[in-house]
């Protein structure tokens, strides 16, 4: 499916003004709130028309496809900064160390030690983010809360890796204060680990999607990884 040019900009610019509104509704600064445009699923023309609109980071689930698409828009106008954000098994971390500037994932200390060891001399650090399985979902990937601050101090040790913060995928609830009161975990969370890690470069919490990045803003979110509201719906997943 291909959508407009324009329509992909008028979508962005849509997205752009509820960040704004909600940044302004909870007294926050709107560049305080990075956006991460998720284009999984969708083509790299239309990550470059996202791309030629000003938006420069994006976010990609599955690796391979990733890897295609970077590959695909190496040398544009404008250098991208490229997040995984889907699961790494460990016979992808060479794809993400190689490839990828952020991976939003790591829950285990051997995916890390892998991304560390496998990142490329010449490339700058890995910036990475532990995922935490916030709201506790029995079937779902990411690290219990109260394991998160131990597996945070082991991959700070990790020289080839820049240790940004915390990343957090909660079930959909409904309605506005239930959403804020799942971020808000995730906040309380992040603020403890920032203050017993005492690292400056520990400044990302990336939470908040297309139906809750509102709530995430009003929560504390740094980073909000919206696919739908920019690209359209997804015609199939893998
Ligand atoms: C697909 C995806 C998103 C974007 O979801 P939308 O609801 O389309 O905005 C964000 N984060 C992760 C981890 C995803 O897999």
């Amino acid at each position: 499916m291909n959508t407009s040019p324009d329509a992909l900009k008028d979508q962005l610019r849509a997205v752009q003004t509820r960040m704004a509104s909600a940044c302004a509704a909870s007294g926050r600064r709107v560049d305080d709130v990075q956006l991460l445009a998720v284009s999984k699923t969708f083509s790299a023309d239309d990550v470059r028309q996202v791309a030629a609109c000003g938006q420069r980071d994006f976010g990609e689930n599955y690796i391979q496809e990733g890897v295609d698409k970077i590959t695909a828009l190496q040398g544009g106008a404008q250098a991208l900064v490229w997040h995984c954000i889907g699961p790494i098994q460990s016979n992808k971390t060479k794809l993400v160390a190689e490839y990828f500037d952020w991976a939003h994932t790591v829950d285990r200390l051997k995916i890390a030690q892998r991304l560390n060891d496998q990142r490329p001399a010449h490339s700058a650090p890995l910036n990475v983010c532990l995922q935490v399985n916030i709201d506790g979902g029995q079937t779902k990937s990411g690290i219990a809360p109260a394991d998160v601050l131990a597996l945070a101090r082991e991959v700070a040790k990790l020289t080839r890796l820049k240790l940004r913060g915390l990343m957090t995928i909660p079930d959909p609830v409904v309605g506005f204060e239930a959403q804020v009161a799942v971020h808000a975990k995730a906040r309380a969370l992040f603020d403890e680990v920032k203050t017993a890690l005492n690292l400056p470069q520990f400044d990302t919490l990336s939470m908040g999607m297309t139906n809750d990045l509102e709530a995430a803003i009003q929560a504390g979110s740094t980073m909000v990884r919206v696919g739908t509201a920019i690209f359209g719906g997804r015609t199939y997943t893998a």
